[in-house]
């Protein structure tokens, strides 16, 4: 299941909505040093400033103070010109990141971390939902696998990933089953699944002998290692898999191209293009 060509085809369709949509603002707030969230940050905002969203790259230095990232994000709120806003996480200690998620605005939320925006996918009413598992959903939509009926095994129950993979699976009407570190037995489970999503950020976790033949296998997990980026799936799963996402060129681009969606979403929903009644 390749990730790069549908994430391609959704930017290009985001593009065209941000041009009929006159402009949509996206801010992305980066506290501190940490290397991958450079990366990851990078690749969001490329990707947001070549579909022509307006992408305001906002970083603060690593001991910057809770209080002053709070007022900020306030700020983000009360900003007419910002669509959408981006808290990238992991926040250095001095701040708590429940207390700077639950300040964002829930409609602004486009990463769909705030407890409205979480609740409201619990209740299978969501406005924005994590852009990592709603990339999985739209790759199998793409590939014509229907979870209704079907066995999905997620593993990970993280509020990011896991979770979030699971609701909308369950939405879908698949009969969801979610792992996690203390699953008895990781294997015997696995083994039922007619769609896997792995998001544990354990490289090879996922074996051939765990994957029933014929299984939609989404791999998340996303490790570096000195041989380059491993993903939760061995290579050897593809002998067996139905279908697959290559890592890299999978989850990753699905995951910015949906972030974009949401972008543009926000901006509908704030010009009340899009009734949404539960905010
Ligand atoms: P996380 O918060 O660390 O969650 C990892 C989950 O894996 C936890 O629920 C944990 O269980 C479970 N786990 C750990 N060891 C396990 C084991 N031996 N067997 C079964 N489950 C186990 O991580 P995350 O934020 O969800 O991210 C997961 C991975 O996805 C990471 O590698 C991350 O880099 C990657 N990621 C990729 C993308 C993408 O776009 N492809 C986006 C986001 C994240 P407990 O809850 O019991 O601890």
């Amino acid at each position: 299941m390749d990730g790069t060509a549908l994430a391609a085809r959704i930017r290009a369709d985001v593009a065209r909505e941000v041009e009929q949509l006159g402009h949509v603002g996206l801010a992305t707030v980066l506290v501190g040093d940490d290397p991958a969230s450079h990366v990851y940050i990078s690749g969001k905002h490329k990707a947001a400033t070549e579909a022509r969203i307006e992408a305001r790259d906002i970083r603060l230095p690593d001991d910057v103070s809770e209080a002053d990232v709070l007022a900020l994000v306030a700020e983000l709120n009360a900003d007419d010109g910002v669509d959408g806003i981006l808290v990238q996480l992991p926040l250095p200690g001095q701040i708590d990141e429940t207390r700077v998620t639950y300040a964002v605005a829930p409609h602004k939320d486009v990463d769909g971390f705030h407890p409205v925006n979480a609740g409201n996918l619990y209740l299978g009413t969501p406005l924005h939902v994590p852009a990592t598992p709603a990339g999985c959903m739209r790759l199998l939509a793409e590939h014509g696998i229907d979870p209704a009926g079907k066995e999905a095994v997620v593993i990970g129950r993280s509020e990011i990933v896991g979770r979030p993979a699971a609701m909308l699976l369950l939405q879908a009407n698949a009969t969801v089953t979610i792992c996690h570190s203390r699953t008895a037995d990781l294997g015997a489970e696995v083994r039922r699944a007619d769609i896997l999503v792995a998001a544990v950020g354990r490289p090879g976790i996922v074996t051939a002998d765990m994957v029933k033949p014929g299984a939609a296998v989404l791999d998340v997990g996303l490790t570096r290692t000195d041989e380059g980026i491993r993903g939760d799936v061995d290579p050897g799963v593809a002998d067996v898999a139905g279908h697959l996402t290559p890592m890299p060129g999978g989850t990753g681009p699905m995951t910015i191209a949906l972030l974009l969606e949401s972008a543009v979403r926000a901006a509908r929903y704030r010009r009340g293009i899009l009734a949404y009644p539960t905010l």
